[in-house]
């Protein structure tokens, strides 16, 4: 049973994964994403059932689109490996439990706003509002302990962002901002502030090298939604092991 479950939440990432990419690219145009299907943006073939099975599509076909053999970014089968490593892993990690289907949300919110800001430098309010929503409805059932902990957490992240805004002019923006509040609800905060931690010292090394090896210039925006996510899922994993840890140092 467990080789199947693992192979069902690997599946499901896939899946998953190959939508949430429909929606970090439709949502901040507007575009529908459930009603509309998709197509080849060059030759605007509609895409059939056979070309949206996740990896195996990509594969068979071998990256090309069927119709134009137009090349098909590595970027579609790489997003859908992505989620379905990451719900493979959660399902190993957690079995079945409250704690899965907690990682299933905050990876489907890291995946949707990786893609959303990389492309665009934009995390949807839509997203947030979505998102903040079911957040709220997991903590009414699921609560933090004391109950309010997921309030503090909330304002915890925006202030500790609005505080950088701030100070820094400019280095992070409003949709950071509202991500690390929404992020508060789930966690509370001591995993709230941790995330940020991670952020920002994964968001400054990354953006130093990239900088170094000339890939982004200094006055290019960098996102920093993804970090803020990684951030997050690394939280989520062993952010009280970390914390653990950390306190015990320090005694
Ligand atoms: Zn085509």
């Amino acid at each position: 049973m467990y080789i199947l479950f693992s192979f069902y939440f690997f599946l499901t990432g896939t899946i998953l994964g190959s939508f949430f990419h429909v929606v970090g690219v439709r949502l901040p145009q507007n575009a529908p994403f459930i009603t509309s299907r998709s197509a080849c943006p060059v030759c605007s073939t509609t895409l059939q059932a056979r070309d949206l099975i996740p990896l195996a599509s990509y594969t068979l076909a071998k990256g090309k689109c069927r119709h134009c053999q137009t090349h098909i970014s590595l970027v579609y089968p790489a997003v859908e490996l992505i989620t379905g490593g990451l719900f493979l892993f959660s399902y190993c990690q957690f079995g079945w439990s409250v704690d899965v289907l907690e990682a299933v949300l905050l990876l489907s919110l890291a995946v949707i706003v990786t893609v959303s800001d990389v492309k665009y430098m934009i995390i949807p309010n839509r997203l947030l509002m979505f998102f903040a929503f079911a957040f709220v409805v997991l903590r009414l059932f699921f609560p933090l302990s004391p109950w309010y902990a997921s309030l503090l957490g909330a304002c915890t992240g925006f202030a500790i962002v609005l505080l950088i805004i701030v100070l820094s002019r400019g280095g992070m923006g409003g949709g950071d901002m509202k991500l690390l509040a929404v992020l508060g609800l789930f966690f509370g905060g001591p995993l709230t502030l941790l995330t940020f931690f991670l952020a920002v010292t994964a968001g400054t090394l990354i953006s130093t090298f990239l900088l170094a090896a000339k890939v982004i210039s200094g006055r290019q925006p960098f996102p920093f939604g993804p970090f803020i996510m990684a951030g997050a899922v690394i939280s989520f994993y062993y952010g009280d092991a970390i914390l653990a840890f950390y306190v015990q140092s320090f005694q």
